[in-house]
């Protein structure tokens, strides 16, 4: 691994020649220029971001302009560069700066990072490129480079590691160039110590680099850990007589919002369950079983649905609950279903045919 500072020298020389020195934002030591880019390129390709820095700044020539302006204009000119919460925050840091600093940037990383939408790494940049301030900066991309040259275990997101990064990248600034040192460590992240397949043949640091010695390139920086995904359980009152399900429409927002399903009750409250037909939908249950689980995965948490079938005498049959109707088991899944409940009804109408001694019970006319 390197020591002292001869991971910061081997940037410096190599940022010198084989670094980006022609972008709009470089060659100035204007705040101004230096924030507007800074941010625009916090979640976006230098590529994407030049088109949108030049229309800015013919726009807004200084950071008054962008303090003047109506909101709604600067938003307009964002559009297309996503995450439009840092143009509110431009707006918002514009007119701080004019507001509490007469129109000038704070000149160190601390007093910048206390601005709406500059974090510790973007003050750092600013300070370093506006003011020469040795200032450590950790990006997404200075992470990568960190996290695979010292061999820095642990997804980058989790605060411990963090903050052994924000360490490393403290320890490792040089003493002068940090102008050059900084951009370096950005065009490395950028260009050479990319995601996936990086170039180590023609990385200035490769000799010293953990991960290149070990062959563990694709494995640093660690991955998120997969999170443990919540589960919720519900009792599901499926109501059926002789040839109609009861089934309740959803409230409009929340899952499977707006479609109809079954009528639930909590998970903590199915043995209950023919009580609760009975109070709530007037229903005579004649038998109640309970039905396997049924299982739903959903982007954020699993859905453990317990079925209790309700059988139930045709007499009282009247839904006393506005959202609730009776369907035709026979074109139930002709309706606005989710889909586990479709499959369940489905499972369900091989499983359970009409009742005789249901058949019998409910219509004694009925010759069965
Ligand atoms: S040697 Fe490879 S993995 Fe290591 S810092 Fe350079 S580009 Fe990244």
């Amino acid at each position: 691994m390197t020591t002292g500072h001869a991971f910061a020298a081997g940037i410096v020389r190599w940022q010198a020649q084989f670094g980006r020195h022609d972008l709009p934002w470089q060659g100035t030591r204007d705040p101004y220029r230096i924030w507007l880019s800074e941010v625009m390129l916090q979640q976006t390709q230098v590529r994407t971001v030049i088109p949108y820095y030049l229309r800015f700044l013919d726009c807004f020539p200084d950071v008054a302009a962008i303090a003047a302006a109506p909101l709604e204009r600067v938003m307009e000119l964002w559009s297309g560069l996503g995450y439009y919460s840092r143009a509110r925050n431009l707006h918002r840091c514009a007119q701080s700066v004019v507001r509490q600093h007469g129109g000038r940037f704070p000149g160190s990383a601390a007093a910048l990072a206390e601005l709406p939408g500059i974090g510790p790494s973007t003050a750092a940049a600013i300070a370093a490129f506006a003011f020469g301030e040795r200032s450590a900066i950790l990006d997404g991309n200075v992470k990568r480079v960190l996290c695979r040259h010292f061999g820095v275990a642990g997804w980058p997101g989790e605060r411990r590691v963090e903050q052994m990064l924000w360490a490393i990248a403290q320890r490792e600034l040089p003493e002068r160039d940090i102008e050059r040192y900084t951009q370096g460590l950005m065009d490395l992240g950028a260009q050479t110590c990319v995601r996936s397949r990086p170039r180590c043949d023609s990385c200035p640091v490769a000799a010293s680099c953990v991960a290149r010695i070990e062959g563990r390139q694709a494995l640093l920086p660690m991955a998120r850990p997969p999170r443990a995904t919540p589960v919720r359980e519900a009792g599901w009152l499926v109501i059926l007589d002789q040839d109609s399900v009861l089934l309740e429409r959803r409230p409009p927002t929340g899952i499977w919002g707006g479609l109809l399903s079954f009528p639930e009750v909590a998970p903590g409250e199915r043995e209950r369950a023919a009580e609760a037909a009975v109070a709530r939908f007037g229903v005579t249950p004649w038998r109640v079983t309970a039905l396997a689980p049924v299982h739903h995965a959903f982007t954020h948490f699993r859905l453990i649905a317990h079925p209790m079938l309700i059988e139930v005498g045709r007499g009282g049959v009247l839904a006393t609950e506005s959202q609730t109707i009776w369907v035709a088991r026979a074109t139930a899944g002709q309706q606005a279903l989710p889909q586990p409940v479709r499959g369940f009804l489905e499972q369900l109408s091989l499983s359970v045919g009409p009742d005789p001694a249901l058949r019998k019970r409910r219509d004694p006319t009925d010759g069965g």
